[in-house]
């Protein structure tokens, strides 16, 4: 029910709890056995908001190296945080140059054109740089070509400062495939010639892995946001760090034969009743979840019930005591009871695309107690 008085009290909410973050860094780091821990904030921080998590992990995790995607979000990070080590995997065109020098950010060089760009630029002022060797994922990176040529060509490092050199794994969500210990094998062969300069292989699905991918750097990024990334079990401590709840703005009764959305796509065999809830794939709840999304209301566990709309859902309540609940109810469409894992597997989107998916519609709402 409404908390307050505020208008906002009658809109969706997200709920992200800053010490839940923070508590799963510090469990990614005993996983990768004390190595060094970046912070992975790409796409605003998972969904999560880069605002407020980039500081907390800062401040309250001592969390000092951070990766983003692009540059954009290199300079917003930049502004909050002027101390941290700023990683942008992307790489760097030459017309950003300048703005790299400014801001302190250093490019993650993803081939040898953007190695002899930054290599071109004076040293003074010029940030460190990683080195990102390609190993199959086929994506970013150096190739195995280029890799080679830049091994054994000593001037086209001359004069750079690297600071990390790292490869990036494609099936690091499944233990068993073995294209995993192929990667590793590579970039293992590939640190052989850089003894002095720290390696990163492991996201967080490469965290699980074991010992042999952790090297000195992991970058985590699901795994802190309360997301499995591993086709085993979710490592038993870490928690899960948000939740979305909309409310109920209307509870109807229907009878036998009745339809209920858009298309007419879900039929009731018997009388049902059904609550309308204020939230739609214009939040981000994709209509991948049309007939089967599931929904979490005093503490039963509902279906969602034809097609998702604009700005809202229809679930089916005949479970839930009807004393119980009515319009301004909260609903819980992801969370601790409706895991990103199990809202995943019904609408077979990627927990990275669920979470990222989440527009900025909801009223979010920051907590700090693990
Ligand atoms: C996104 C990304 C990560 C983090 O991946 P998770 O699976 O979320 O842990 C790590 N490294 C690179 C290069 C990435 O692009």
């Amino acid at each position: 029910m409404a908390s307050g008085d505020s208008l906002l009290d009658y809109m969706a909410t997200q709920t992200i709890n800053l010490g839940t973050i923070i508590h799963n860094y510090t469990i990614c780091r005993q996983l990768a056995g004390g190595t060094e821990c970046a912070g992975l904030v790409k796409a605003d921080a998972y969904g999560m908001g880069i605002k407020h998590v980039a500081p907390a992990l800062f401040h309250e995790a001592n969390c000092r190296i951070f990766f983003v995607a692009n540059f954009a979000e290199a300079l917003k990070l930049r502004q909050i945080l002027p101390e941290a080590v700023i990683y942008v995997l992307n790489g760097i065109f030459s017309s950003h140059v300048d703005f790299f020098i400014s801001h302190n950010l250093r490019p993650v060089l993803n081939d040898l054109a953007q190695v002899i760009l930054w290599q071109r630029i004076s040293p003074e002022n010029r940030p460190a740089c990683a080195i990102h060797f390609d190993t199959g994922i086929n994506r970013l990176g150096l190739s195995p070509k280029e890799t080679a040529q830049f091994i054994n060509d000593i001037n086209l490092r001359k004069g750079l400062d690297i600071s990390l050199i790292m490869s990036h794994l494609a099936c690091s969500d499944d233990p068993e495939d073995p294209m995993n210990a192929r990667q590793l094998a590579d970039f293992k062969t590939i640190t052989r010639s850089f003894p002095d300069i720290p390696a990163s292989l492991a996201n967080s699905g490469g965290i699980l892995l074991g010992p042999d991918y952790h090297f000195d750097l992991v970058r985590p990024g699901l795994l802190m946001f309360g997301g499995n990334p591993s086709k085993g079990a979710m490592p038993k401590n870490i928690k899960i760090p948000f939740k979305i709840l909309g409310k109920i703005l209307q509870i109807r009764t229907i009878g036998a034969g009745q339809s209920v959305g858009y298309g007419a796509t879900w039929t009731a065999k018997q009388p049902r009743h059904i609550a309308t809830i204020n939230i739609g794939y214009a939040d981000g709840y994709s209509q991948m979840f049309n007939n089967c999304g599931w929904a979490y209301i005093k503490g039963v566990k509902v279906p969602v019930v034809g097609r998702v709309s604009m700005d809202m859902i229809a679930v089916d309540v005949t479970d839930v005591n009807p004393q119980e609940i009515g319009p301004e109810c909260d609903v819980e469409l992801l969370g601790p009871h409706i895991t990103l894992e199990m809202a995943a597997e019904v609408s077979t989107l990627s927990q990275y695309e669920i979470l990222t998916g989440v527009r900025e519609r909801y009223q979010r709402i920051y907590i700090k107690n693990s």
